[in-house]
């Protein structure tokens, strides 16, 4: 199948082309003509299965087919809402629109928090067809009274599991009240649990369904280990995997913002050029990594799983668990970044007899036991150490994981939101 198959208008196969795309991915063949066709959709796909432009292309085509006098009305109230639930995410969805709608008429806005809202005000005066936001920062532009989400027509929520994982369920549901009764859905979600078929089911209306990543897949493709070894040898483990393998490009997994922060030291000061990237990090300092790392520049980047997730970055040769996550789904998230689109991937995990359990969890999720590798020298011993006294942890870094997100109702405030609009035409 050809993009030209799809009946996409001219000016969005151009923009295609340009990105160097032939091929629809298999998200983008199945959701395209259910989207174009005006269905709501219920897609379980994952980061990196080109699940943006599977909803972005037909939303575009769909917003440049109406009645032209929309596209060219000067005091315009959004005509799309996507919802994300972090500002990289909203950051690079809107990146997306602006990418591919680039030969339309069509103006796009991405607002989250933790940046001054008055250049978003100011953007949304101006006029905006497609509207990428995080929960929180809408609800602040709502009660502002400095957007107006009667005309949306259409309105996509991007990983509903993280959001949901991050508590904004309840902002979502206020959201939701506030969209027209009649209006497209469209429903991205990497797993499909109860909680997510509840909110699906008084959202979508027959949906079409469309599940191009199991959950599992990345856990069936990618070659998986695992280092036994005690938790005081990770650092030294980790630094003779580098040495010994001559690894490059590899995102490592801590499960703490200070830990990551920490563990990125440490490689850096062992020659191993490497940052960290989580909450609490800037979006400049982000942004900067980020590129470094794709760039070349970096060896390793250090990540808590939020920071990680939404990410951009294809078909990593390696992923690092210097620590496993304590809910299992976050472990196929993140082997998921690395032997994409029949790359070859690798992830390895370091695994200490403290975190034996959720190695347990882990492979019953996956299920199928995986394999143990030995590193001469670095030989998990029969029993534990006992654990070194934990360093106190300030106000400002609090331990990221799903436990630790704020609860319903709760913005996730500070360090959390995030930092500027963006904007183009
Ligand atoms: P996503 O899953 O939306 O995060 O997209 C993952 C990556 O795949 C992005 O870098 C896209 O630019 C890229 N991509 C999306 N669609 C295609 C396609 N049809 N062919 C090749 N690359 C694509």
């Amino acid at each position: 199948m050809h993009f030209s198959d799809l009946g996409l208008k001219a000016e969005i196969q151009r923009a295609v082309a340009e990105q160097g795309y032939d091929t629809p991915t298999p998200i983008q063949q199945q959701a395209i003509p259910a989207v174009l066709a005006g269905h709501d959709l219920m897609a379980t796909a994952q980061t990196g299965t080109g699940k943006t432009a599977g909803f972005t292309l037909p939303i575009l085509h769909r917003l440049a087919s109406g009645p032209n006098d929309r596209l060219t009305r000067v005091a315009r109230t959004p005509r799309v809402l996507v919802l994300t639930p972090t500002r990289e995410l909203a950051i690079q969805v809107e990146e997306s629109v602006r990418t591919y709608g680039k030969h339309l008429p069509i103006n796009s806005l991405a607002v989250f928090g933790g940046v001054g809202i008055n250049p978003q005000i100011a953007n949304l005066r101006r006029g905006v067809d497609i509207l990428v936001a995080t929960p929180g920062r809408l609800l602040d532009h709502v009660q502002q009274k400095t957007v107006d989400l009667s005309g949306i027509e259409i309105f996509v929520l991007d990983e509903a599991d993280r959001m949901l994982d991050m508590g904004f369920i309840r902002d979502i549901r206020k959201i939701i009240a506030l969209l027209p009764k009649v209006r497209q859905n469209l429903l991205f979600s990497a797993t499909f649990s109860p909680d997510i078929r509840e909110l699906a089911s008084g959202l979508l209306h027959q949906p079409v369904s469309v599940d191009v990543a199991p959950r599992n897949t990345a856990a069936e493709t990618v070659a998986q280990k695992i280092i036994e070894c005690n938790r005081e040898q990770k650092q030294d483990l980790l630094k003779h995997l580098f040495d010994s393998r001559g690894l490059h490009q590899v995102l490592v997994f801590a499960r703490t913002k200070h830990g990551a922060d920490a563990l990125a030291r440490t490689l850096d000061k062992a020659g191993i050029k490497s940052a960290a990237i989580h909450g609490d990090k800037s979006q400049g300092a982000r942004t900067r990594a980020l590129s470094e790392f794709k760039d070349g520049k970096l060896v390793a980047l250090v990540a808590t799983d939020i920071a990680a997730r939404g990410i951009d970055i294809d078909a990593l040769p390696y992923v690092i668990n210097y620590e496993l996550p304590n809910v299992p789904e976050d472990y196929v998230h993140r082997i998921g970044r690395t032997g994409r689109a029949g790359m070859e991937g690798e992830a390895i995990s370091l695994v200490c007899h403290d975190e034996r359990p959720q190695l347990k969890d882990i492979e019953k999720l996956i299920k199928r036991n995986l394999e143990r590798v030995v590193i001469e020298g670095f030989e998990q011993s029969a029993t534990a150490a006992p654990r070194p006294p934990q360093p106190p942890r300030g106000p400002r870094q609090p331990q990221v994981g799903r436990g630790q997100m704020p609860k319903s109702g709760q913005k996730p405030g500070g360090p959390q939101q995030h930092r500027s609009g963006s904007r183009h035409r």
